[in-house]
């Protein structure tokens, strides 16, 4: 890529970024206001969440369903805040200040006075509908009801309220403290104050908003899918994870599938009781190899962390590869690049043949603030010249 590609790429995903809080329709519609917001579960994500908000003034009500799970994500706030300040990033008194805008609390009653809720539970469809409807009984008239789902039907979960227009999907991503994306998911029934709303909270608290349709995984995750089955597939073509990955980082990625995998814990979605151990995934989990948490995943880490290729999962693949009769070959890290993305790129057009996505550079928007796509190859749809 030339210096003068490269900077038109740079201008390209700069404007996209701007681009994407316009929204059809929503010329002159005002937002409703947010002067205090609403958190349910305190896990990984409710916690970052919340941590958006604190670093703004804006006054937040935490709730959990049992106090050792809030504790642990009060304790998890303030370490992060800590290690701020400690990086000299914020002074002892603005980690109180910040702190002293969290209420911790175990009941949904506390949650009556918020503008703005945002669940962020157990990825569970029933136990979703169960909050919603709960929330129904409980927050202000012209409260904003958010879903922090990854996969899920916004449009389901909105149908356990008595008012699906005041519902939507505020999809942050991980470390929610951190990431730059923010998918607001606008159902069928958003109404167009509401989604405004997420919209410019949004940009209040320093993120990319990109709106997104209803459909499983909405832009981000349904991408991902294709590229995580490729990549999966891949392996039993006779590529290792390693080399699956390398052609990701060399592409300009922090870290390939597997690595990311790793991160994210393998057994997301998994449990012992239903494990068939058909998959590699089900495999390496049953050998309580789950990730970087379990210091052994795809590949084995270190007390502090630091990867390295593990040679019992290179063999297990091997067997695994011979026992469903593939044909182990040869790839290049070119050919690995294709199969990767092309899925990516076709799954885009699907996005936008369907309008869930408004146009490619929201995509790109998507890519490049979510998922680490390279700034400077101006986001995934741009790269392979859909604009
Ligand atoms: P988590 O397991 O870390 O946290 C979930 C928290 O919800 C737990 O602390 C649990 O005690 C609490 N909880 C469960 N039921 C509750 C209830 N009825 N009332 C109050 N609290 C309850 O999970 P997470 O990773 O934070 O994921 C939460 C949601 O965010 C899921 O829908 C997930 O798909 C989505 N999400 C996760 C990520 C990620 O990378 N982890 C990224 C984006 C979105």
């Amino acid at each position: 890529m030339t210096a003068e590609d490269q900077a038109a790429a740079l201008a390209h995903i700069a404007a996209a970024e701007a681009k994407a809080a316009e929204i059809e329709g929503l010329e002159g519609v005002a937002a409703r206001p947010v002067n205090s917001v609403g958190i349910i579960g305190a896990g990984t994500m409710g916690g970052g969440i919340a941590m958006n908000f604190l670093n703004v003034g804006l006054p937040v009500t935490i709730v959990e369903r049992e106090q050792a799970a809030l504790d642990r994500g009060l304790k998890v706030i303030r370490a992060n805040y800590e290690r701020s300040a400690a990086r000299g990033k914020l002074t002892a008194e603005q980690v109180e200040a910040r702190m002293a805008l969290l209420t911790p609390s175990l009941s949904y009653d506390s949650l009556g006075e918020a503008d703005l809720i945002i669940e962020a539970i157990f990825e569970n469809m029933a136990l979703k509908k169960e909050i919603f409807a709960k929330l129904d009984g409980i927050a202000k008239p012209g409260a904003v009801l958010a879903s922090n789902t990854s996969y899920l039907d916004v449009d389901e979960i909105a149908s356990a309220t008595s008012r699906p227009a005041d519902v939507l999907g505020m999809h942050f991503f991980s470390p929610a403290n951190v990431m730059k994306l923010l998918e607001v998911v606008r159902g069928a029934k958003t109404a167009p104050d509401v989604l405004r709303t997420a919209m410019d909270v949004g940009v209040k608290i320093g993120k990319i908003g990109v709106v997104s349709g209803v459909c499983p995984g909405f832009i981000g995750n349904r991408m991902l899918s294709r590229r995580q089955e490729a990549a999966n597939a891949l392996l039993l073509e006779g590529a290792m994870p390693a080399d699956v990955d390398r052609a990701m980082t060399d592409f300009g990625f922090p870290m390939g599938p597997f690595q990311m995998s790793d991160l994210a814990g393998l057994d997301i979605g998994w449990s012992k009781e239903t494990s068939t151990g058909e998959t590699l995934r089900d495999r390496l989990c049953e050998m309580d190899r789950r990730g970087q948490k379990t210091g052994a995943g795809f590949y084995d880490y270190d007390a502090d962390r630091k990867r390295s290729v593990s040679p019992i999962v290179e063999q297990m693949i091997r067997d695994y590869v011979a026992e469903k009769g593939g044909q182990p070959k040869e790839l290049t890290q070119a050919e690995i690049l294709e199969r990767l993305t092309a899925p990516m790129v076709e799954e885009g057009r699907e996005i936008l043949a369907e309008g869930i996505a408004q146009r490619p550079g929201d995509i790109d928007a998507v890519w490049v603030n979510g998922y680490g796509w390279p700034r400077g190859s101006g986001g995934v749809m741009y790269w392979a010249g859909v604009r």
